[in-house]
């Protein structure tokens, strides 16, 4: 039997990693198993032990996990000391390796699958939750002439920034003050929990105008509150976190196996049409 990898959540029934890495192995005639493990909520560690226990070399961890992924660790790599949050971990003897490849993913997804540049542009992202966390650095490393961050709990926003503080032009604002810093960003990313919950974040309609990209995280939910009102807008690209989603994986897949797959023709399978 080839070596052991998993997904871990809660739920899990809906994740699409045990078919991304099928792919991955495949391509790559990597000889692993991967496997999707729903742990107890209060479960986290023993489910993880046993996993170990049994020889397992590493895990993908998604909702609502990747706080105790983080704890679990005895290593960090930055991109999680950053995040603060684990999606990844390698177990090597008794080293518990965490990763954060959440940002990488949607940076490489905007800037090579989607061809959308954010060095010297203005970049907007809407929230401050996890994913925006770990989207921060990122982000800041591509250069973007500035980066603004808006949250409707604004105190979220304004800690995000003091932490990520000499890392790039990073501005932050709540929403009601948006409206009079509107016009002109090149980029909109969603990195709210809204769309979950068919809701919009309420960012006054100018945002979008003369944006190239409008990226939504959430996936698979076809054209979101978010996405609609770019169109409406005429933003000329939308995408949403799907492209993110399989980046992510090919960076976990190549971390531990050594070789990195390629990604476009599983996007290609796996995106579900922006309609
Ligand atoms: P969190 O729960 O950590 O954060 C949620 C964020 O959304 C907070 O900033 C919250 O604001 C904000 N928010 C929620 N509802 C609204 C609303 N109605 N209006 C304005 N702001 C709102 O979630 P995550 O960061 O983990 O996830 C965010 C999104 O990213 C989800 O859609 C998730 O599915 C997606 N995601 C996609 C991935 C991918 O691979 N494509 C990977 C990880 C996440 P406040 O602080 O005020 O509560």
């Amino acid at each position: 039997m080839g070596d052991r990898y998993a997904v871990i959540g809660n739920p899990i029934g809906f994740s699409k990693s045990p078919l991304i890495h099928g792919k991955f192995a495949k391509m790559t005639g990597q000889d692993v198993v991967y496997e999707a493990i729903e742990a107890p909520l209060d479960g986290f560690n023993a489910r993880v032990d046993q996993f170990r226990t049994e020889g397992a070399k590493g895990l993908n961890i998604t909702a609502p996990f990747k706080l105790d992924a983080f704890a679990y660790a005895n290593e960090l790599s930055e991109s999680a000391d950053r995040a603060g949050a684990a999606n990844c971990l390698k177990f090597v003897g008794d080293r518990i390796i965490a990763e954060n490849f959440d940002g990488i993913g949607l940076v490489r997804d905007i800037t090579i699958n989607l061809g959308v540049k954010m060095a010297g542009r203005r970049v907007l992202m809407l929230g401050a939750g996890g994913a925006a966390r770990g989207a921060l650095l990122p982000f800041l490393r591509q250069e973007p002439s500035e980066l603004v961050l808006v949250n409707r709990t604004l105190s979220k926003a304004v800690a995000l920034a003091e932490e990520f503080a000499g890392c790039g032009t990073l501005i932050v604002s709540g929403y009601a003050e948006l409206a009079d810093l509107a016009e002109g960003y090149d980029v909109v990313v969603n990195a709210t929990s809204a769309s979950l919950r068919g809701e919009m974040p309420p960012v006054p309609g100018n945002v979008f105008r003369g944006a190239k990209l409008a990226y939504e995280l959430a996936y698979g939910r076809g054209l979101t509150p978010f996405l609609q009102a770019a169109r409406a807008e005429g933003v000329a690209k939308l995408a949403d976190g799907v492209g993110m989603l399989v980046e992510q994986a090919a960076e976990a897949f190549a971390w531990w196996r050594g070789v990195r797959p390629s990604t476009a023709q599983v996007i290609a399978e796996l995106t579900v049409p922006l309609s």
